[in-house]
């Protein structure tokens, strides 16, 4: 038996790769609903995503599986981004746009990126977080932006962090990419999410819920609490005991490590626990029609609590009733620990209306706070040497981790899909 322990996009997809080959399965849902991160809320008229979510896919059959899967009812746009720095809304990726920034500060920036460029790098290493984005970007552009964005998502002093496995989501412009930009040449292609998708009929969730339409083994509200490792058992909430031949998890690899029976701390050796950020994302409606055409807009300045804030209402009019906006604004918990929720969301709508995302706070109709405990996997220069070890031994006593928070990683919904279909292809071979 071929156990699947989560029924977001990553279990999903295994799900589905698993019944086309014939074998059976059980995938095993804690939640009362399928999707995992890629649901949605409907309420007052508006769709709400647990927080906004594009469809960015690449590769061919991920895009005619999800367009089969839809009927076609994707909406296809490019990216409209921007980073909001000194007052600005600087095109996204600011690195590519330095020619919209203050005068002082674009040519700052140009020149510590050309002398950095200028330089001959003898290490191939990619280092720490810092250290990659000061001599990729140049100091000036880290510290107008890099630096205080990510110190706000993260948390935890920067050195901390590595650059493997963040490093390529950020699109990394060539020098005459950068001086075109500081010349105004508009460069709106660079970077994986270029082109983007979205459901033209409901919410994000659309997608989880075409790929569970024809699913069998599927169960919800059926929580993993204990994985007897070395007996190939599972303790499932509702079910007893379930022997499996294969598990793959996609759950978060910190809640797989606390349900192993017995600790498996020194068979592998010691490992760090591992840590993520967590993030509230408020979803707000507001009085008003076409309120904004970002698709989300970063905010690195402290003065603001949240580092992200997007418009649904610009992927589609749909996701709003008519001649309202609607946006989901993401904060790191780590800003706003010890404020009651009632203080964030004043806090954080007051903000809305200092960078001018509102009109006033007397616009907002509706504010649904989300909490996601874990959003943002800490990348510690560690988890290099720690993660591959750990996901070695789990995989030599058939446990798969696949998935964003299974493999402890950074990816897309379109990385969720394919590491459940490659989850598959390992958990169906004898
Ligand atoms: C703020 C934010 C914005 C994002 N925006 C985008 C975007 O715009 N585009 C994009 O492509 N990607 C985006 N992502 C990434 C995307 O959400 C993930 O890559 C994807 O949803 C991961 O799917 P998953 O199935 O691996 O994990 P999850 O969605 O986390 O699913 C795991 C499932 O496991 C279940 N579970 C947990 N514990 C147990 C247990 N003990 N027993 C049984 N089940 C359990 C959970 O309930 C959950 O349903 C975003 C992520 C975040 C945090």
């Amino acid at each position: 038996m071929i156990i699947i322990a989560g029924g977001g996009m990553t279990g999903l997809s295994a799900a589905h790769h698993i019944q086309a080959s014939g074998q059976k399965y059980v995938l095993l849902e804690k939640a009362g609903a399928l999707g995992g991160l890629c649901r949605s809320i409907r309420k007052g008229g508006y769709t709400f995503d647990w927080s906004g979510h594009l469809f960015c896919p690449r590769e061919h059959w991920v895009i005619s599986w999800v367009e089969e899967l839809l009927n076609g009812d994707l909406l296809w746009f490019q990216r409209e981004s921007c980073v909001h720095v000194k007052g600005e809304n600087i095109p996204f990726p600011i690195q590519a746009h330095l020619g919209a920034l203050p005068r002082p500060y674009l040519l700052e920036c140009l020149a510590s990126f050309l002398r950095e460029r200028a330089q001959e790098k003898d290490s191939q290493e990619l280092g720490t977080w810092p250290d990659w984005i000061s001599t990729t970007f140049g100091k000036a552009l880290a510290q107008l932006f890099f630096f205080p964005y990510h110190e706000k998502l993260w948390g935890v002093p920067l050195e901390e962090l590595s650059a493997q496995g963040l490093e390529w989501s950020v699109p990394r412009p060539t020098v005459e990419e950068v001086v075109d930009g500081a010349l105004g040449v508009k460069n709106p292609l660079l970077g994986y999410n270029a082109n983007l998708s979205y459901p033209s009929n409901g919410g994000i969730e659309e997608i989880p819920k075409a790929m569970a339409r024809e699913l069998v083994g599927v169960y919800t509200l059926s929580s993993l609490q204990r994985v007897l490792w070395k007996q190939k058992q599972v303790v499932v909430k509702g079910f007893g005991k379930l022997s499996y031949r294969k598990l793959i998890s996609t759950i978060p690899l910190s809640a797989l490590l606390r349900l192993l029976e017995p600790p498996v701390e020194e068979e592998i050796l010691a490992f760090p626990a591992p840590r993520a950020v967590s993030i509230w994302v408020l979803n707000v409606g507001i009085k008003r029609p076409s309120a904004s055409h970002y698709h989300w807009i970063y905010f690195p300045e402290k003065e603001f609590p949240f580092f992200r804030v997007g418009c649904y209402t610009a992927f589609g009019a749909h996701l709003a009733p008519p001649g309202r906006s609607s946006f989901y604004v993401e904060i790191p918990c780590h800003v706003v620990c010890g404020l009651s929720k009632e203080l964030m969301v004043e806090r954080t709508l007051k903000a809305m209306v200092r960078c001018g995302i509102l009109k006033s706070t007397g616009e907002v109709e509706i504010v649904l706070p989300v909490k996601i405990p874990v959003a943002y996997v800490i990348h510690d220069v560690s988890r290099s040497r720690w993660l591959p070890r750990v996901l070695f031994f789990l995989e030599s006593h058939g446990i798969r981790c696949a998935g964003r928070y299974g493999a402890w990683g950074y990816g897309t919904m379109e990385h969720a899909i394919i590491q459940g279909r490659e989850a598959a292809q390992w958990a169906v071979e004898e």
